[in-house]
């Protein structure tokens, strides 16, 4: 059975799409049957993969039950990675889920097929803590935290942490942190290196040895719809992915 990952973090622009585009690309590159599940109504991770953001069906179609998420699945142009896309209607779904009950396990169930046939599954979560976030929660069985190297870094942190151990309480004894991942870090700047130290200091076991650096390539690659390993697969954003993804698969 496969694994799957939430890529999570209430804050919005923190490197959660970027980090679940490459990750996921990285994955796909090593071999595995590679699955990207795009949970935010911004489609961003969907057009970042060279999708258009209104294709149907979608992951909204999937939550409300209209559709199966085999039938959602598109291949990407990335060998060994498929895409189960986003559409902006997802952003009624905020308001329709919790109305229903049960509705916090609709993503969990949609998978259960799915994780068969994906070595890795890759949720992109919205910026938000809301019933979206809170499905791909209680579908995964690791949650990847991405933090900006930036003041404010720790803001937030520890309330994550705190709902993430009471979805694991009550919704899914699966559910374990992967790791925290310092991104868009600038080492050149004396707040990224302390923003770094404070944060390690702060969740020593959780921060990943790899950091993602403030690179321009990794911000550019989405416009061209590939993950950063294809727009420029020697930069130091493709390389410090590849590290990542290493990471990952050794944490287990
Ligand atoms: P989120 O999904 O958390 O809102 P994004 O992954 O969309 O965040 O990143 C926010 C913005 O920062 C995007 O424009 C993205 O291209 C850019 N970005 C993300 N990571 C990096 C990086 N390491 N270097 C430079 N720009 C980055
Ligand atoms: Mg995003």
């Amino acid at each position: 059975m496969g694994t799957i990952y939430a890529i999570a973090n209430q804050k919005g622009g923190v490197g959660k799409t970027t980090t679940a585009v490459n990750v996921a690309a990285c994955i796909a590159e090593a071999g595995y049957p590679t699955l990207l599940v795009d949970i935010d109504a911004q489609a961003n991770a969907t057009v970042g993969l060279g999708h258009p953001k209104d294709r149907q069906p979608n992951v909204y179609g999937v939550l409300s039950g209209e559709a199966s998420a085999f039938d959602a699945i598109v291949p990407t142009t990335i060998e060994n990675l498929s895409l189960l896309p986003s559409h902006p209607d997802l952003a009624g779904a905020s308001m329709e889920l919790p109305r229903q009950a049960g509705s916090e396990g609709r993503l969990r169930d949609a998978l259960v097929g799915i994780r068969e046939r994906f070595a890795y599954t890759i949720l992109d979560c919205p910026p938000s803590l809301g019933p979206l976030t809170v499905n791909a929660l209680v579908a995964a069985d690791r949650v990847i935290v991405p933090v900006q190297t930036e003041y404010f870094a720790l803001e937030g942190l520890a309330g994550l942490l705190d709902t993430l151990a009471l979805i694991q309480r009550e919704l899914n004894p699966r559910l374990a942190v992967a790791g925290m991942l310092l991104t868009m870090h600038d080492g050149r700047t004396r707040l990224a290196r302390d923003v770094e130290r404070e944060v390690r200091e702060h969740f020593p076991a959780l921060v990943f040895d790899t950091v993602i650096p403030r690179n321009v390539r990794i911000s550019e690659a989405p416009s061209y719809g590939r993950p950063v390993i294809h727009h420029d697969p020697h930069c130091a954003g493709a390389d410090a992915y590849f590290e990542l993804a290493k990471e990952v698969a050794a944490r287990g």
